[in-house]
């Protein structure tokens, strides 16, 4: 099937199998690009096998004040998915036990979740001491019950690591929506004032740059220089680290590379840019990802695949870490974003 008549077709790519026929088969004659299962097994890495697990990663739910063009999560306001107390608390059992020392909290805006704070609190309580919340910054600034977020986080040491696609307005807001770039400066400089990313302060700020197009990220370590050049010059804002997170080809992105017709192009370039020293330190072989509703996945992108964990245990009311750590990752044609360049995962580059 070529590219323009797949783009003709309409499909609705919100379904997660759908995506996975088109990953899967899509445009590509059999054969035409390598499986990643074959890729990963020319390095010997094939059933790939978790490692130590060190982050349970939550999605609190897919509402978010934005609706981005590039959102993995096709989260927007309209979603209702949100994880119950209930789920929480079940978390939380698991969290007193658990092997893993950092809690990631994502979403949408993991801050719209009603019980976020309190379940930031009992985790606090729980013994967790390294916690991210992955802010989109303008959260803070959308309604006067969000004000206060730079001193929550700051209260419980909550690492913040917010995306900011790039330093200059019109890239900001292409991606993201009118108006997101100032708010994110706004916040920013709200996030230094309290303290983050300040010389001598433990409160740390980490942005997160993703392309805005079809093509992979640049070396992450140049990125980050000329982004705290230009923010600092431009705005006096300090921040830590950036992160260089490539695009993967699902849910929003993936529609964009049909209707685009870049898609046949970005699978080529991330295959041609496969790296087998990535494999090594996917993020699936130290996370555990905890959907909205509870369920068990190898990382936030198969949860958007509804590819479930392959174990015996696949809900959190029924974790059992040793079960878990025993299990073959699941992987498929999108993984080969985690394994492009310098590899990515949402703690940025792998190698
Ligand atoms: S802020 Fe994040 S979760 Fe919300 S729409 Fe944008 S990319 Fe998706
Ligand atoms: S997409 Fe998920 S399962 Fe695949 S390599 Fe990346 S982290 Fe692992």
């Amino acid at each position: 099937m070529s590219l323009k008549s797949l783009k003709a077709r309409e499909d609705d790519l919100s379904s997660p199998q759908r995506q996975l026929e088109l990953l899967s088969e899509g445009i590509f004659e059999e054969g035409e690009l390598p499986t990643f299962k074959d890729k990963i097994a020319e390095s010997g890495h094939f059933p790939l096998k978790p490692k130590k697990l060190e982050i349970l990663q939550l999605n609190l739910g897919y509402m978010c004040n934005q609706v981005c063009s590039h959102c993995h999560v096709d989260a927007g306001p309209d979603r209702k998915e949100v994880m119950t107390k209930e789920t929480m608390q079940q978390c939380l059992e698991v969290i007193k036990n658990t092997g893993a020392h950092t809690l990631d909290l994502t979403g949408g805006a993991p801050e719209m979740n009603p019980n976020f704070r309190w379940f930031v609190e009992e985790a606090s309580k729980a013994g967790i001491k390294d916690f991210i919340a992955r802010s989109n910054l303008t959260i803070i600034l959308a309604n006067k019950k969000y004000h206060d977020l730079p001193d929550f986080f700051k209260k419980h040491n909550v690492h913040v690591v917010s995306s900011l696609p790039f330093y200059k307005r019109e890239k900001t807001d292409k991606q993201r929506g009118n108006g997101v770039f100032d708010k994110s400066i706004k916040a920013l400089q709200l996030l230094n004032e309290v303290g983050y990313a300040q010389p001598g302060s433990d409160l740390k700020l980490d942005l997160v740059y993703n392309p805005s197009g079809a093509f992979l990220p640049t070396n992450q370590a140049a990125m980050e220089n000329d982004f705290k050049k230009a923010l600092k010059e431009d705005f006096n804002i300090d921040f830590n680290s950036l992160f260089a997170i490539t695009n993967l080809p699902i849910s929003r992105f993936l529609e964009y590379l049909i209707a685009s017709e870049n898609y046949e192009d970005y699978m080529y370039s991330l295959v041609d840019a496969y790296n087998p020293a990535a494999v090594e330190n996917v993020m699936c072989t130290n996370t555990i990802s905890i959907s909205w509703d509870g369920w068990l996945y190898d990382c936030d992108f198969n949860q958007m695949l509804d590819l479930k964990v392959n174990s015996k245990v696949k809900h959190i009311s029924e974790y059992n870490e040793d079960l878990l750590n025993d299990r073959n990752i699941i992987i498929s044609q999108h993984c080969y974003g985690c394994t492009a360049g310098a590899g990515s995962s949402c703690q940025g580059s792998t190698i």
